[in-house]
């Protein structure tokens, strides 16, 4: 399917590896422009160099999109993007009882206060060029519970709700806003989750990742191929009646009917 974005020019944050670097492929596939940022430079470089192999042009910013400076230069290498995919790394996990203040207000700076700054930025151009398309990665646990990651669920949960409101507003002027929320899916990020898991329950890494697959109802992770499509093509012409909406990549983890 040619997804009608070629020559298009996007901003993807966090996109030297996993889940932001499977939707910068899939835009580059696209024949999309693209800036990528991350914080450590040498697979920021390395994830450039296979983006160009799509022939397309890459602008790879080493900074960390959640604070201030390093958000302020992501921000002047992009100018303005047609497409936005927010996406940071996501907070630790841990226990309610060990959480303070300072825990709080860094997953909320990194996980909502973040994209919704990004957002802000872009969204102006994007309005009055009467296109745009933002995704927003976020989490399954956004639907569904998990105790350990409360950190990640109080700042997505505000972020969700912004993009309720917002996407409503913008929709008029042919930008949407979307959210994407990634079950467990195979890159680094899934493999801390596991060594969390196997140290806190004293089972091997295997162990910790045959359990969390059993427990998906496809038996599998999702790969950041297949979320990067999904990812293309919320940003695609195809989309454009896409609205504020929630899309669940989990391989059936989250138990709802609806
Ligand atoms: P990942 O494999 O650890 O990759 C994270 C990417 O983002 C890396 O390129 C990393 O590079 C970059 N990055 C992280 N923090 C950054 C920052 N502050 N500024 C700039 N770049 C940054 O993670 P992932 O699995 O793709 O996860 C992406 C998001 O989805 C996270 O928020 C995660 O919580 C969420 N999520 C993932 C899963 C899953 O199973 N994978 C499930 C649910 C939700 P540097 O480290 O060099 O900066």
């Amino acid at each position: 399917m040619d997804l009608g974005i070629k020559g298009k020019r996007a901003l993807v944050s966090a996109s030297s590896k996993g889940l932001g670097f499977g939707c910068a492929q899939a835009l580059a596939e696209a024949g999309v422009d693209l800036v990528i940022c991350a914080r450590t430079e040498e697979p920021l470089h390395i994830a450039a160099d296979a983006l160009r192999g799509f022939g397309v042009d890459v602008t790879a910013v080493a900074a960390d999109v959640t604070m201030e400076d390093g958000r302020a230069q992501v921000l002047e290498a992009a100018g303005n993007v047609d497409i936005l995919v927010t996406n940071a790394g996501g907070p630790p996990p841990g226990k309610w009882q060990d959480w303070d203040r300072a825990d709080f207000m860094a997953a909320i700076d990194a996980n909502m206060l973040t994209p919704i700054e990004l957002m802000k930025a872009m969204l102006p151009n994007m309005i009055e060029n009467k296109w745009g398309r933002v995704v927003n990665i976020t989490s399954q646990y956004v639907k569904g519970p998990s105790a350990i990651l409360g950190l990640s669920n109080t700042a997505r949960a505000g972020l969700t709700g912004y993009v309720a409101g917002t996407s409503r507003d913008v929709a008029k002027h042919g930008v949407t806003i979307n959210n994407m929320l990634p079950g467990i899916h195979a890159t680094d990020r899934a493999n801390a989750l596991d060594g969390a898991i196997s140290q806190a329950q004293g089972i091997s890494m295997d162990e910790a990742r045959a359990a969390r697959s059993a427990s998906i109802p496809a038996g599998r992770y999702g790969t950041p191929e297949e979320f990067g499509a999904t990812c293309a093509f919320l940003c695609s012409q195809h989309a454009g009646f896409i609205v504020g909406q929630n899309i669940l990549l989990d391989g059936g983890f989250i138990g709802a009917t609806i």
